[in-house]
């Protein structure tokens, strides 16, 4: 299982990732979290991301290329990976082409969560993240047992800086200008299965499941 979660900010990518991995014991590769892991950090790299990332630009390509390559070569890469925030842009799509045919590997599917703009706020703005394993919460639609706790590991929830409105369009804009593309890019390898996002949690991992051919 080699595939790609592609769909704008906030579309319910990384949640799908998380039970993703369970099913089919893969890991999870998220440029996100890997930048917010660094920035927590305070490495070089943490650093200079963040920059980005506050204001709502993608980080560039040959930095998070670079970063990717890293973690790809990962054994734990081996038996699959989903890839969750990664590509962003076409250049990212290549370079990823490129980096596993050296591997002698190839993507097997693209999902595309199809989510409108207007949900994509309202799921925004209303997430939290764990400080400490990043699970994904939201304040009216995935809410933790106990407020401000993440339900894995009990440490505390917080709002992530460009989860906030200002951003917030920055990011959608971005998405439509330059990831957005990656759908015909990888529609010509026909490799995208577009599912639509709207619905609970659970109703869209079995939509995903069902695109994927898998029971
Ligand atoms: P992405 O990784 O695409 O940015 P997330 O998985 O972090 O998206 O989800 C964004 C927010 O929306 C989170 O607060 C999450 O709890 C919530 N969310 C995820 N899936 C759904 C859904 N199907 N319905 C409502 N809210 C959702
Ligand atoms: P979301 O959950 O909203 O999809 P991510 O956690 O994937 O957001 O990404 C947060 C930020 O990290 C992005 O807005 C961008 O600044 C940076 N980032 C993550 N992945 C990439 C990437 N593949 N290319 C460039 N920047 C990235
Ligand atoms: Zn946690």
């Amino acid at each position: 299982m080699r595939m790609i979660l592609l769909g704008p900010p906030g579309s319910g990518k990384g949640t799908q990732a998380q039970k993703l991995i369970e099913k089919f014991q893969v890991p999870q590769v998220s440029t996100g979290d890997l930048f917010r892991s660094a920035a927590k950090n305070q490495t070089a790299l943490g650093k200079k991301a963040k920059e980005y990332m506050d204001r709502g630009a993608l980080v560039p390509d040959q930095v998070v290329i670079g970063m990717v390559e890293e973690r790809m070569k990962q054994p734990d890469c081996k038996k699959g990976f989903i890839l969750d925030g990664f590509p962003r842009t076409i250049p990212q799509a290549q370079a990823l082409d490129k980096m596993l045919a050296g591997l002698g590997m190839n993507v097997d599917a693209v999902v595309e969560v199809d989510v409108p703009d207007q949900e994509v706020v309202r799921r925004i703005s209303g997430r939290r993240t764990c400080r400490n394993c990043s699970a994904m919460y939201h304040i009216e639609f995935n809410k933790p047992k106990a407020a401000g706790k993440c339900d894995k590991c009990g440490s505390e929830l917080y709002q992530r800086d460009d989860d906030k409105e200002e951003v917030i369009k920055s990011r959608l804009k971005v998405y439509h200008d330059q990831t957005a593309p990656l759908v015909e890019f990888y529609s010509k390898k026909n490799l995208v299965k577009k599912v639509d996002g709207i619905g609970s949690i659970d109703e869209i991992f079995g939509k995903v499941i069902g695109a994927l051919g898998a029971k």
